[in-house]
């Protein structure tokens, strides 16, 4: 072994030797012979010239790798950013309405192929929010803008155009097949409301916040399910601290507004308490040494523990980390009102309690929304299910023929995630190329001249078929702040739980990977950068 080491070595530094003399020859434009320059000229020491060898070539992988990638990041975001000449809109193809721009449109917008149809996207928000990372965008952690992608740049990447209207769908009306929108923007158009017809109808409205009609939550209550609600807690959570520390506050009124009620042990409530409680730590501890150590986060959930989609030790890990951290979990804990400075709680003793607090964020359940209630008020008989609409093996809507729902508005036994909706979104991309095969077939065997030409055409429709959906659970993840999160991962068949800080990069890798273009990855793995140099 050493021997085999000492020839290497040796071999290496003749190698060395003679490059070194080469060099020194080509400089001083000698003509001697290699034995004779060897010899007059003193050789440097050997370690020297290796480390100068590595280093020279740790130097131009460097510098290839550098000039590689950034002509590959430069290509794709040139390409994103122009998008080429589209095919215009074709009579003679059918028309695909979407209704929504969320995981499960956007998602079924990737994967389609817009040369088959007129495909027409209906949302009231003409962009694609990155809904797991949006409890950071609550703390500053990340930007609005980093987690949102324009549907315009998705659609503008397609072979054929697709119209993108900024919109919300009042109407959907099964039978005559139309859809009447709005828009109900703050500036508006002479023309604001219009009915129009479609052959296919995919319906991803996804749901609405669920107050399960407790008073006071609309009205006080911060929400977290779009952009503004983000962007609204973290105004109201400054403001807090803000009026905290205004002159002459007494410690009574300090507590009150530092005190933060996260309702919802799901993960989103975790997450955003895990964030609340990054932002304390690694900032507002500096920013406002006096206010920090009033700050408390509360966690309140009904259920007798938190995140019940993961498994048991995730659910002590979580909980053990958050009791290091400070978060006061309060489970089988009702709320029963929520007033403008306090919130009224009714804990496992059933004794109603009243909490002063600052600030109240809800992140507890969807329902349905009320285009969604009277669509299926339209199919009495068919959809009977109140968490939302039914659907067959193929997300047809039950009782209409022509319309598939997917993600948050149906109810089934998938639970309402993005990663539900989203591979709901790409299985029709994959049926709706199967129906326009199959529908030019049908068009094909209508003007089929020969009744030989026929029958060959109708085995080939009937040979056109449709799997059923079948959702594969890729696992959960979840951040649970302090730099750790938790994953319940199935690999090959079994559950494999992890949780800590290797999550953490694991769940950030994951994110990264999931958003959809070059631009999301840059400015997210950016502001993440900016974070830790800068704070929030
Ligand atoms: P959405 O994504 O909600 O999209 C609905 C779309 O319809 C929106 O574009 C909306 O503007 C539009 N729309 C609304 N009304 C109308 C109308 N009348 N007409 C036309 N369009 C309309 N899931 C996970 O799997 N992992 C996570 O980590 C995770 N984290 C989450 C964190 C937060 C804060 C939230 C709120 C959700 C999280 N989810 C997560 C759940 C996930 O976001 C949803 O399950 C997913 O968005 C459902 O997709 P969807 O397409 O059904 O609905
Ligand atoms: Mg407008």
């Amino acid at each position: 072994m050493s021997m085999g080491r000492t020839l290497v070595r040796s071999h290496v530094h003749a190698q060395k030797h003679f490059l070194t003399a080469s060099a020194s020859r080509a400089q001083s434009g000698s003509v001697v012979s290699t034995g004779a320059a060897a010899s007059k000229t003193p050789l440097p020491p050997p370690s020297q010239g290796r480390w100068r060898y590595f280093l020279q070539t740790l130097g131009r992988v460097t510098l290839i790798t550098v000039i590689g990638a950034s002509a590959t990041f430069y290509y794709i975001a040139h390409k994103e950013k122009n998008p080429g000449p589209q095919l215009p809109f074709d009579p003679s193809k059918k028309t695909l309405v979407v209704l929504g721009s969320g995981w499960g449109a956007t998602s079924l917008l990737k994967g389609l192929d817009t040369s088959d149809y007129n495909t027409i996207v209906v949302s009231p928000k003409n962009f694609f929010l990155f809904t797991p990372l949006l409890p950071s965008v609550a703390v500053g952690t990340l930007n609005a803008r980093s987690i949102l992608q324009p549907t315009r740049y998705l659609t503008r990447h397609k072979q054929r155009q697709v119209l993108v209207i900024e919109a919300e769908a009042k109407e959907v009306d099964p039978v005559n097949k139309t859809v009447t929108f709005s828009d109900d923007s703050e500036i508006q158009g002479q023309i604001s409301s219009t009915t129009i017809p479609y052959d296919y109808l995919v319906y991803a409205v996804g749901a609405e916040t669920q107050t399960f009609g407790i008073p006071g939550v609309k009205e006080h209550a911060c929400f977290m399910k779009e952009l503004h609600d983000a962007e609204k807690m973290q105004r109201r959570f400054l403001d807090c601290v803000e009026s905290a520390a205004f002159p002459g506050q007494s410690d009574e009124e300090k507590d009150r507004l530092l005190h933060m009620v996260v309702v919802g042990g799901g993960p989103t409530g975790i997450e955003l308490s895990g964030e609340l409680r990054d932002f304390l730590e690694e900032d507002l501890k500096s920013w406002y040494p006096e206010l920090a150590s009033r700050i408390r986060i509360t966690l309140v959930e009904a259920l007798p523990n938190v995140l019940p989609s993961f498994s048991k030790e995730l659910i002590a890990y979580t909980e053990r980390t958050f009791k290091e951290s400070d978060i006061d979990i309060l489970t089988k804990t009702m709320v029963r009102k929520v007033n403008e400075k306090s919130v009224v709680l009714k804990g496992p003793d059933g004794v109603e309690r009243e909490v002063p607090c600052g600030m109240v964020v809800w992140a507890a359940g969807n329902t349905s929304r009320q285009i969604t209630r009277d669509l299926m008020a339209k199919l009495p008989e068919d959809q009977t299910n109140k968490r939302g609409i039914t659907f067959d093996d193929h997300l047809r809507m039950k009782g209409a023929r022509d319309i598939f729902a997917i993600g948050d508005c149906t109810a089934s036994t998938y639970a309402p995630t993005a990663q539900v909706a989203s591979q709901q979104g790409s299985y029709l991309s994959r049926v709706f190329k199967l129906l326009a095969k199959k529908d030019k077939l049908e068009a094909d065997l209508s003007h089929a001249e020969t009744s030989e030409e026929a029958e060959k055409l109708k085995k080939q429709v009937d040979k056109v078929k449709l799997k059923p959906f079948h959702y594969s659970h890729q696992g959960s993840l979840a951040y649970i702040g302090s730099d750790r999160a938790i994953a319940d991962l199935p690999i090959f068949g079994r559950e494999w739980t992890s949780g800590g800080v290797a999550t953490f990069m694991f769940w950030r890798s994951a994110y990264l990977s999931t958003l959809f273009s070059l631009r999301n990855r840059s400015l997210v793995a950016g502001d993440w950068v900016r974070v830790k140099l800068w704070g929030r």
